[in-house]
């Protein structure tokens, strides 16, 4: 299946990597007896029933019903292809994989991969080029100077772009990538006559861009005068896309994580500073808003949101774009307010910790604090100015689906406004034309139907190499007829000819599909207390021999039928043989009672 990596690498690179380990650098999990317990990343709930196990090294998802292995994790969850999660987990591993020259092409390793390649060979050039160069020193005196020191470089991989035109292209040249990868990239950018290609990123503070799992996905440039753009960032590519990614994420998340709370700035820079001053859960949006998908990443981390923007026209945009993406997701969202011509790599500079910390304290619900800014500017004590303001909180309020939010808010409004609180619940009926009811989000489910002998046996076999091999003594995987549960039984009969560990993990990595997955994971962790596993299997096995005998001996009453009418003699007398044998073997059994 993953062609060009044996399969005894791929299940050394499984046996080595830990689940557990993996999935939560993804998402929060948290220990449910010897499994451990999330919010599910591939289907929307309020409750967690995504369960991890380290035993069994599989994830399953009890409410959408995925699961599988930390291949299948990652092929679902990055959207990569098998032999894609099989590079990623190795890589993460320190596991060498020799490639031989024609492996290492794009059809094997993936354009992702090389990107990746591509992106840290820059972040090195960058790095150099800040420490080693004279104009890279006067970047370090800048940086030095608002407080951005060795120790942030090393956390932040923060380099040095130069104002030549085309010194990082000629460097990657050298490495032997060709122009197109490096215009792929994003980190060239094509001249217009087509000759040739120029460096995007120049003369400017360079803020690498990780993905949540540790890759370079693109780079942030900071201008170091006045001059306008102040910032530029890699254009989409490949990996990377607006709006799905946060700054400084893959360091954060694990204080995320503890503090159960993300702190979400505007920049790199006061990203840089927040951590340096000991607010290690902060990250940036990369742009202003936040999108759906950026706090969908968040929620597998934590249920709590503080935005920190800019008290500019543009920081309260971005809170009041991204409300409605809080409510959807569930977050607990917070904001505060900075005073004013502040950011928080000023704020914290000039004021330090403490009064930060103070400052967070302050935060405020973020619907109050859209609120407050929806009325500001209106007189509350004219009649006019109140219903106006009013209008255009009602129009804030239609996201909020939640009956009991709302009500909070009602609250706030009352005190605020000044109006009674029956009218204002008379408005926002009004508004919401009455006919709304208030139903809470579905937790989507998905079910699937099975033959359950059929199902029995494949679980009753995936318990250990003994039992497959005696239902295999008995049947044969063409016994089934279910395609999929015949799949992963066909796949059980090779396991046990050969002669390998017999391991349910090992079967998933060589069908690398993703039904099987979901099935064989359900399987494992829904198997059945046998409470006599001997007979069980006993008499599953009947029960197939069975279903098989009467289907066999109904495919003879066909086929007299047929001999009766041409008066086929010699046939008929053949099948009535069969039938025969075959009906004395079902009484010997005792399959005919019942
Ligand atoms: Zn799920």
């Amino acid at each position: 299946m993953s062609g060009f990596i044996p399969e005894e690498k791929i299940e050394e690179i499984r046996a080595t990597s830990d689940i557990f380990e993996v999935i939560s650098g993804y998402i929060t999990l948290n220990r449910s007896g010897k499994n451990y317990k999330g919010l599910c990343p591939f289907h929307h709930e309020k409750t967690p029933s995504f369960i991890v196990s380290s035993e069994k090294q599989m994830f399953h998802c009890f409410g959408c019903g995925q699961g599988g292995n930390v291949f299948s994790f990652l092929m679902k969850y990055e959207n990569l292809s098998f032999p894609e999660a099989v590079l990623s987990v190795a890589k993460r591993y320190g596991i060498q994989i020799k490639l031989t020259r024609d492996d290492k092409s794009e059809k094997f390793v993936g354009k992702k991969e090389i990107l990746y390649g591509v992106n840290s060979l820059a972040n090195e050039f960058f790095k150099k080029t800040l420490k080693e160069t004279s104009e890279g020193k006067a970047a370090l005196e800048y940086l030095r100077k608002r407080g951005i020191e060795e120790g942030s470089f090393k956390d932040f991989n923060i380099g040095y772009a130069l104002s030549e035109w085309d010194s990082l292209v000629k460097y990657l040249g050298r490495k032997g990538y060709s122009e197109e990868i490096i215009l792929e990239s994003g980190l060239a950018v094509q001249r217009e006559n087509k000759s040739g290609s120029y460096d995007r990123f120049r003369k400017r503070i360079i803020f690498p861009i990780f993905h949540i799992n540790g890759e370079i996905i693109g780079f942030g440039g900071r201008n170091l005068d006045d001059s306008l753009p102040k910032y530029i960032n890699s254009p989409e590519t490949l990996i990377y896309k607006k709006g799905e990614s946060l700054y400084g994420l893959h360091i954060a998340k694990e204080r995320i994580k503890t503090d159960n709370c993300c702190i979400v700035m505007e920049g790199y820079v006061d990203v840089v500073t927040a951590h340096r001053f000991g607010f290690k859960n902060s990250l940036a949006s990369l742009g202003t808003a936040l999108t759906e998908k950026q706090l969908r990443l968040i929620k597998s981390l934590t249920g709590n949101i503080i935005f920190i923007y800019d008290a500019d026209r543009a920081g309260i945009n971005a809170v009041l774009r991204a409300w409605e993406g809080v409510l959807k997701t569930g977050l607990c969202g917070k904001v505060v307010v900075l005073p004013e011509g502040d950011d928080p790599d000023s704020f914290l500079n000039s004021k330090g910790t403490e009064d930060f910390k103070a400052l967070i304290n302050s935060s405020k619900d973020i619907g109050e604090y859209i609120i407050d800014r929806s009325v500001e500017g209106y007189n509350l004590s004219t009649t006019s100015d109140r219903s106006q303001a009013l209008t255009k909180v009602l129009k804030v309020l239609e996201s909020v689906m939640c009956i009991l939010r709302l009500a909070d808010y009602a609250n706030y409004l009352v005190s605020k406004l000044g109006v009674k609180e029956e009218f204002l619940y008379e408005a926002i009926k009004y508004d919401r034309k009455k006919d709304i009811t208030f139903v809470p989000l579905k937790e989507e489910t998905r079910k699937i139907q099975l033959d359950s002998l059929e199902v029995h046996l494949i679980q009753l076999m995936l318990t250990s190499k003994e039992v497959a091999t005696r239902v295999f003594d008995n049947i044969s995987s063409d016994d089934f007829e279910v395609p999929l549960l015949k799949k992963i039984a066909i796949e059980i009969a090779n396991s046990i000819k050969s002669n390998k560990e017999f391991e349910p993990n090992r079967i998933m990595n060589i069908m690398a599909d993703e039904e099987v997955n979901d099935l064989i994971s359900a399987f494992l962790f829904k198997s059945e207390d046998w409470q006599d596993i001997e007979k069980a299997i006993s008499d599953c096995i009947k029960q197939m021999q069975k279903r098989k005998a009467k289907k066999t001996l109904n495919n003879i009453e066909d086929e007299l039928k047929l001999a009766k009418g041409k008066g086929d003699e010699n046939t008929l007398d053949k099948l009535l043989e069969q039938k025969y044998k075959l009906y004395t073997f079902l009484k010997s059994t005792k399959f005919l009672e019942n």
